[in-house]
C-alpha cells in the first residue's frame, strides 16, 4: 500500500513516571495484538476503549467476515507517553484515536493529504480543549482490507521511519474483514504488545 503523508506534528512528550500494571489492564475485555507473543516486553500499547470504540466503528469491525471490497483507511492515535522505572518498561496509553474521513483511499492505495492534516489537526485542538486532555499522537493506524494480510510493508516502513521514528510510537495494522491486528514500534517497526480494550455493553463480536 501507498500512504503519502505530507506533513504531521512530530512533537514528542516526555514520559511520565507511571507503574504499569498488567492485571488491571487486562481485566476487563481485552484483544492483544496478533504479535503480542512475539514480541519483547519492555515497550507496550494500550488502546483504551473509547478509541478502540472510534476505530471499530469507522473501519466496520463489528460487520463481521465480509468480502465485499473495501478501501484503506486510517488515522492518528492520541495519547500519553509512560515509563516504569521499577520495571524498566516504556508504555503508551492511547485515549483517544482520531479517523481520516476524507483520506483519499481505494483497495491499495490511502492517501493522507495536507488537507486530511488540517482535519487531523483541527479534530485534535477540538479534542484537547473539550476533554482537556493533553494527548499527544503516539501513533497511528491503518487497514489492511479484503485479503491483505497485515504487516509494514515498504511504504509503511517509510511513513513509519519518516514520521513516527520515536521509540515509544506505534503504529497498528488492522484487516476488519479478516479480524486480524498487528502492532509495531519505532522506526524498526518491531512486534509490539498491544492491549486493545472492548468497550463494555458494546456490540463488537470477537
Ligand atoms: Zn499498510
Amino acid at each position: 500500500m501507498k500512504i503519502t503523508i505530507l506533513s504531521i506534528n512530530t512533537q514528542m512528550n516526555d514520559e511520565i513516571e507511571l507503574v504499569f500494571d498488567e492485571k488491571i489492564i487486562t481485566s476487563g475485555q481485552v484483544l492483544f495484538s496478533d504479535n503480542f507473543c512475539s514480541a519483547n516486553k519492555d515497550h507496550k500499547l494500550i488502546i483504551q476503549s473509547n478509541a478502540v470504540k472510534d476505530i471499530f466503528e469507522f473501519i466496520e469491525w463489528d460487520v463481521g467476515k465480509r468480502s465485499d471490497i473495501r478501501v484503506e483507511q486510517g488515522g492518528v492515535l492520541l495519547g500519553k507517553r509512560f515509563y516504569d522505572s521499577t520495571k524498566d518498561i516504556h508504555f503508551a496509553i492511547v485515549s483517544k484515536a482520531i479517523v481520516s474521513e476524507n483520506a483519499d483511499g481505494s483497495s491499495a492505495f490511502l492517501e493522507i493529504t495536507p488537507e486530511c492534516w488540517r482535519t487531523i489537526h483541527d479534530k485534535i485542538d477540538d479534542y484537547k480543549l473539550e476533554s482537556g486532555d493533553e494527548v499527544v499522537i503516539v501513533g497511528w493506524f491503518h487497514t489492511h482490507p479484503n485479503m491483505l494480510p497485515v504487516f509494514m510493508s515498504g511504504t509503511d516502513r517509510s511513513t513509519q521511519k519518516l514520521f513516527f521514528d520515536g521509540d515509544n510510537t506505534y503504529s497498528v495494522v488492522i484487516n476488519p474483514q479478516r479480524h486480524l491486528m498487528k502492532a509495531f514500534r519505532a522506526a524498526e517497526c518491531y512486534p509490539t504488545q498491544a492491549f486493545f480494550l472492548i468497550p463494555e455493553e458494546s456490540d463488537v463480536e470477537e
